[in-house]
């Protein structure tokens, strides 16, 4: 799938790497020393060194074996099976967080080393472009975080669960952790007596042995790292039906159950919402995991959003709102799940469209006016372009905080360019290009300009100058139909809640 990009990038990365090393390496080629193992990266401009060129990643099969607690690592074993896509002499993987006790490609043990958040890999034969490729990693899975370095595993008050957007799936295990390679995942988590584990996708068996018990699942569609899940915990999984039959299962804490469960039968109502405005569920099983961990957002791992339990007890937050975050984490199944982001600066596509769906749920069931949320959206814009970049160019995160992408600017600033969209070129015609979207990129990445391109095959008209002035202007353009709407220098909003 990202082919494109791929073969654009490591051109021009080795390009950059040969001009830098030309004075230096020049004896070292002359003696036949290949140049030392470097941290490589696709090229997205906003993470310059996630994923890794030359491979397609088909798909991961991971164990881990939770130790009873939270400080001591994770024994684990990552399987990857991948398709050669340009002649490899080493491999790079994205991993950053844990110890690498060996390392097999193809059946035969490769050395490796470390090399930025990189793991490269010697394997004993150069691998020939259109080959297949089996690597086997056995490692640790470190829940004690670095210092400074938010996401991968987060530590709950019975468990863990993982938080990998955007660039900390690698700290859990080895991949290709960049959205734009999305493989099949399988997960095998064994558990002391008392702790359940799930993980993305439906079960596939349960095995007990020796007082332990090994939980194995696996995705039916493909996903990006970005998006795994695995919870382990002193928690119970409720079952029930939604649309169509569709299985609907939610995590929770076994002590929450009664307290969580009148916000969890809502599920199956907003998942038929969700249809009826875009089109069928895009996967196997849908539910909510929630947990008992001080996080701050939630997160829409893929089938099993994670919640913060505080969003559902904390009495600072309405009903309605509350219901609406749950739709903006179900949004996100079609929304940056089933259609992935091609690159970070697409994020937009992500978080607009589950921030307008969210809008739109609080419209039409509590009577939340989206026009008064827009045009106060609207008043901010200048500002978040100012402090974010625009929408489909997002300033790059701070350093250090990574999570600091996620600025209103591709939130509500996003979901505002969706509002103008729909002025533009009218209702029906944004309608039916939001179910085209989510039908014909399903289980696959789009980039901003196939939205623009799709928007303006669907309006019957060229939109690239509106695109041009709200997905990538410095300014907000004047909105269509409220001419007299502005938007200058104001402050932010006091105690907005941050929505994964
Ligand atoms: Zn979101």
């Amino acid at each position: 799938m990202p082919h494109s990009l791929r073969s654009v990038i490591p051109r021009a990365r080795r390009a950059r790497a040969a001009l830098l090393a030309s004075a230096a390496s020049v004896c070292l080629i002359a003696a036949g020393v290949p140049s030392p193992p470097e941290p490589l990266g696709i090229g997205d401009r906003l993470f310059p060194t996630l994923g890794n060129p030359g491979y397609d990643v088909r798909s991961y099969d991971l164990s881990f074996v939770y130790p009873g607690s939270n400080s001591k690592p994770l024994a684990a074993v990552t399987s990857i099976r991948a398709l050669v896509t340009e002649p490899l002499k080493r491999i790079n993987l994205d991993f950053a967080h844990g110890t690498v006790q060996s390392v097999d490609v193809n059946g035969a043990p490769a050395t490796f080393t470390s090399a930025g958040e990189d793991l490269v890999i010697t394997p004993n034969t150069p691998l020939p472009k259109g080959s297949a490729l089996r690597i086997t990693v056995r490692h640790t899975s470190d829940p004690v975080a670095e210092k400074g370095r938010d996401g991968g595993w987060v530590r709950t008050e019975d468990g863990l669960v993982m938080a990998n957007q955007a660039d900390a799936a690698h700290l859990v295990f080895p991949c290709n952790d960049h959205p734009s390679d999305k493989a099949m995942f399988t997960f095998h988590v064994t558990t002391p007596e008392g702790y359940t584990a799930v993980a993305n996708g439906v079960p596939v068996r349960t095995e007990r042995a020796g007082g332990e018990t090994t939980w194995t699942y696996r995705t039916e569609h493909p996903m990006a790292t970005e998006l795994a899940q695995v919870s382990i915990g002193r928690t119970v999984v409720l079952h029930r039906r939604g649309p169509h039959g569709l299985p609907i299962r939610d995590v929770v804490p076994a002590e929450d159950q009664a307290l969580l469960e009148p916000w969890l039968e809502k599920t199956a109502d907003q998942i038929a919402w969700m249809e009826k405005k875009v089109g069928p569920y895009p996967f196997e099983t849908y539910g909510m995991l929630i947990a008992r961990a001080q996080t701050g957002f939630e997160l829409e791992t893929q089938t099993l959003s994670l919640f913060e339990k505080e969003l559902f007890t904390a009495s600072s937050y309405p009903k309605w709102y509350v219901e609406s975050i749950a739709l903006h984490e179900l949004s996100h199944q079609w929304f940056g799940d089933s259609v992935s982001p091609r690159t970070w600066s697409d994020l937009w596509l992500n978080e607009g469209h589950a921030t307008w769906y969210e809008a739109l749920y609080a419209e039409e069931t509590a009577h939340h006016s989206m026009e008064q949320r827009m045009k106060a959206a609207y008043a901010l814009s200048d500002r978040w372009r100012a402090l974010g970049g625009p929408p489909a160019e997002p300033k790059e995160p701070e350093a250090g905080q990574k999570i600091s992408l996620f600025r209103p600017n591709v939130y509500d600033g996003a979901a505002l360019v969706l509002y103008a969209l729909r002025q533009e070129i009218g209702t029906a015609a944004f309608e039916h290009l939001e179910r085209a979207w989510v039908a014909v990129h399903r289980d696959r990445t789009a980039t901003t300009a196939d939205f623009e391109r799709l928007a303006s095959t669907v309006a019957g008209r060229d939109l690239s100058a509106f695109f041009q002035g709200w997905l990538h202007g410095q300014k907000t353009p004047p909105m269509p139909g409220h001419p007299d709407w502005a938007s200058g220098p104001a402050e932010a909003p006091a105690g907005a809640r941050q929505v994964g």
